[in-house]
């Protein structure tokens, strides 16, 4: 199984194991799918620069960090689910979010609901 990815620069191994979280729950679906087939998880990155590059790069199959990760998400669902949302200041995300007035007027008053509401 093989996520593509582009990136600036070139990925490590380290990067790779790092990002994987997302690959292990495909490669979980595919097991359910296909029961008894060997599941490999690998990354294309693709560099974006003026002679782009394609590394590909194995990712183990971590099965206790496959349960984290689906932890995560039912933790994330469960809080989505309850209007739980909170500012979460971000330099990336935050210079083009469609709520940043929203999110200053939020002040951690439970009865003021979401910043995305
Ligand atoms: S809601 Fe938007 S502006 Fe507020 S923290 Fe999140 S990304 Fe940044």
């Amino acid at each position: 199984m093989q996520d593509f990815k582009t990136s600036r620069s070139a990925w490590n191994e380290y990067q790779a194991e790092d990002q994987s979280e997302q690959l292990l729950l495909y490669g979980d679906l595919v097991r359910r799918l296909v029961p008894g087939k060997k599941v490999r998880l690998q990354f294309a990155v693709i560099t974006k620069a003026k002679s782009p590059k394609v590394q590909l790069l194995e990712a183990s199959f971590d099965e206790s960090k496959l349960d984290r990760t689906k932890r995560v998400f039912e933790s994330v669902w469960s809080a989505i689910s309850a209007g739980h949302f909170y500012p979460a200041p971000n330099l990336m995300q935050c210079s083009g979010c469609g709520y940043r007035s929203q999110c200053d007027a939020w002040r951690g008053n439970s009865n003021q609901g979401s910043v995305y509401a």
